[in-house]
């Protein structure tokens, strides 16, 4: 672009390391302020009665309905901690349909009859708010009039205070239903899951001798993203609004001397990571890893792994806070899945496991016989739901910015399959042979017990082209857009993990009650399902071609767009998982439908108009102008008797392609102008006639950034934003 935003990118950069740059981040100040904004269990301990913590606990841990007094004496509590740091304001923070998070702030100050102002707070401010529902995305579910809803405190995840240079916020992490109790938000669909798998998990612990009594999914949400100057960021539309850059050629250098990945952290970006991380530990949570990833300016951030509705939330402030921080460095951070074409995109990989209240993870290969049998039976329970509910979890990852990751050729492929590494799939085909003779590292077999092998606890090699991949005691969902909320995908992954436990559960109980012995019973129900559902296992390379033909033989599901995946919502297994297990009606998984139909149309919309904008008001004017110039110049070589062969080729070629790009902006401008009878038409439309169009406009307007000057460009270049650091 013209040399003055690369100055003043320049600048800043040079600003920064004079200024501000040496930041006071030191290890100590970050060991000493951990959780320090955290209403956490210990202040919790200190500060309530002993009967309303003893309460409380019982609630956060056991699920147990709290009770009015108990919510009185943790309001007054929390107020006080509150106040006493500085808050003068609460919210009820939630998790809307529109993917990010809502929050309204109340002061905590009335006005008393003699003038004066009080802090009070209630335990019915505490436990309910009332924001206005029908400014939030109900697909349906909620006509403006009927505008009532309700955000309900979830105790399970912790208060914290949202600190800033002017203001103190205590935030109360809570659920947002409407009026008549459907969930409008991703929070309650995600802890009534949580309760049918621990449900589930429990009955079938039970049947293993196991005196467990909670089991709880826990996630380990890893965030990709790009961090770009702020100059570029501000001077380009199509980032600033939607995300992602919707023009830009190819730069000479992008990825391909593989130098980005685990390469040493350029200072200001550092710098940022740290404050962000500082940030957040002081919220509570809890980021262990950052390193670069593949494509240039490109990095991630892993927390330590928590119960899955406090990793959501923390996942959610982990993205806010990035977001936030990255100004204060002169940088700009993009969370989009595909900010720039031709290098990877991003993602956020979904960890999750399973956990019992005695502190077992039940994904970890045991030692003994008997934990073997428990963890091949947990670890089928979950090849089952992969396989069953392919469609169900690849609905869950698909919105318009994932479409250009997924089956692209950096990206796990649109198909679901599990990789198990060679170890893991040896043992699996023992046992549905059913007859186990030796582990592949040559290890003790326990034949007399139930042809159940001894497991290794290296589950073997990594994979990075699947999907869903098991990594030694846990599953690793790859798949996950980098914007995404994990609350979907973790849903639906314990819903199907749930139904899954339940169906074996079911014949088990029912082979023990013949008199079965429960290995016998166990070995003939593994070796039945795994003979069912090994097609999902899959170790080769996912980018690959004949992945696509190998998985279309095995007749697994290749929802290649948002479009194709959406309607597996509304399938009537799904809608009888859901509803069997209470964690979505038929109408709240039809209202989620309907709202993820409206985003991807709104998404295409956007950016369609974008790329309009950008074309007339940026590109034509630019290319005109370079046009003008050589016309200018080739004219003058004629009038000079020495007319130029080559200059009239630049010529022609800038005319062609100007001419060319301007027609298909109209093409893109009217094709926009369009009704469709419904929303589901409407998306078929966007994905069928606008998505190509797009392709073609940028096509032209890449090729016509290559020729035109550097300082006639108007944006800044992919060569510019991915590598001024
Ligand atoms: P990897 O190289 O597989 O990414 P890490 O140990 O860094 O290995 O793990 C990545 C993420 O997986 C981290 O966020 C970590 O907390 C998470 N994780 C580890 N164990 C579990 C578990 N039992 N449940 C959920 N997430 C987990
Ligand atoms: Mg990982």
């Amino acid at each position: 672009m013209g040399s003055a935003a690369l100055a003043e990118a320049i600048k800043g950069i040079r600003n920064w390391a004079m200024t501000e740059g040496r930041v006071a981040h030191t290890p100590a100040n970050v060991k000493d302020t951990f959780g320090a904004l955290v209403f956490s269990d210990k202040v919790q301990q200190a500060r309530l009665p002993k009967p309303a913590y003893k309460a409380l606990r019982d609630t956060i841990m056991r699920g147990e309905a709290l009770d009015a007094s108990t919510a009185d004496a943790v309001a007054s509590a929390l107020k006080d901690w509150a106040v006493e740091h500085g808050a003068s304001h609460f919210t009820h923070w939630f998790q809307p349909l529109t993917g990010i998070t809502a929050e309204k702030h109340d002061s905590f100050y009335g006005p008393t009859a003699d003038g004066r102002a009080l802090a009070e707070f209630s335990g019915k401010e505490l436990v309910r708010g009332e924001p206005d529902a029908s400014s939030f995305p109900s697909g349906g579910i909620r006509s403006t009039f009927e505008a009532r809803g309700y955000t309900a405190w979830d105790p399970t995840s912790p208060p914290w205070l949202l600190v800033n240079n002017n203001s103190a916020t205590l935030v109360i992490p809570t659920a947002f239903v409407s009026w008549t109790g459907a969930a409008l938000d991703k929070k309650t669909p995600l802890l009534r899951s949580m309760e049918a798998l621990s449900t589930q998990a429990v009955r079938v612990l039970k049947l293993f001798g196991s005196a467990a009594t909670r089991v709880t999914a826990t996630f380990g949400p890893e965030q990709e993203y790009f961090l770009v100057d702020s100059n570029f960021y501000f001077a380009r539309p199509d980032l600033l609004n939607a995300g992602r850059t919707l023009f830009g050629a190819r730069p000479p250098k992008g990825q391909e001397l593989e130098d980005q990945y685990f390469g040493s952290i350029p200072e200001r970006v550092l710098a940022c990571m740290a404050e962000a991380e500082a940030e957040l530990y002081k919220v509570g949570v809890p980021i262990k890893t950052r390193h670069n990833e593949v494509a240039p300016s490109q990095y991630e951030v892993a927390p330590i792994f928590e119960s899955a509705n406090v990793a959501t939330d923390h996942q959610m402030m982990t993205m806010e806070t990035l977001k936030r921080v990255a100004p204060k460095y002169g940088l700009a951070c993009l969370l989009h899945e595909k900010p720039f074409a031709g290098v990877n995109g991003s993602g956020k990989h979904l960890n999750w496991s399973i956990g019992d209240d005695l502190g077992n993870n039940l994904l970890n290969p045991g030692d003994t016989p008997h934990l073997n049998m428990q963890f091949l039976f947990f670890c089928t329970a979950v090849i089952r739901a992969v396989d069953m509910s392919q469609g169900l979890l690849r609905m869950s990852i698909a919105h318009a910015g994932n479409d250009h990751r997924l089956g692209a050729n950096e990206a796990p492929p649109a198909i679901l399959s599990v990789f198990l590494g060679d170890m893991l799939t040896e043992i699996f085909d023992q046992v549905e042979g059913g007859g186990a003779k030796s582990t592949k590292a040559g290890g003790v077999l326990d034949i007399g017990v139930a042809a159940l092998p001894k497991l290794p606890r290296d589950a073997g090699d990594r994979n990075r082209t699947s999907p869903f991949a098991f990594t030694g005691n846990k599953f690793e969902f790859r798949a996950v857009g980098s914007t995404q909320n994990v609350a979907l995908p973790g849903t639906c992954l314990n819903v199907a993990v749930a139904e899954s436990l339940d169906a074996m559960a079911t014949e088990l109980e029912a082979k023990l009650a013949k008199g079965e012995s429960l290995e016998a019973a166990v070995a003939a129900l593994l070796r039945k399902t795994i003979k069912t559902h090994k097609r999902i296992i899959f170790n080769g390379n996912g980018y690959s071609n004949e992945w696509q033909k190998e998985a279309a033989k095995r007749g697994l599901l290749n929802l290649k767009n948002t479009v194709d995946a959406l309607p597996e919502i509304v399938k009537p297994s799904v809608i009888k998982a859901f509803e069997k297990f209470k964690v979505l009606t038929e109408a709240e998984l039809h209202a989620r439908y309907e709202i993820n139909l409206e985003t991807y149309c709104k998404t295409i919309n956007i950016e369609a108009q974008l790329m309009v904008l950008m074309a007339n008001r940026y590109i034509l004017p630019a290319a005109f102008e370079y046009q003008k110039k050589v016309g200018q110049s080739v004219a003058a070589a004629r009038a000079g008797g020495v007319p130029s062969k080559e200059g009239k080729k630049v010529l022609a070629l800038i005319v062609k392609l100007t001419d060319a790009f301007r027609a298909q902006t109209e093409r893109l401008a009217d094709a926009l102008d369009h009704n469709s009878p419904s929303s589901e038409k409407h998306a078929k439309y966007m994905r069928d006639t606008i998505v190509p169009a797009m392709a073609r406009l940028r096509d032209l307007g890449d090729q016509i950034e290559v020729i035109v000057p550097h300082e006639v460009w108007p944006l800044p270049t992919y060569r510019e934003m991915l590598f001024v650091k």
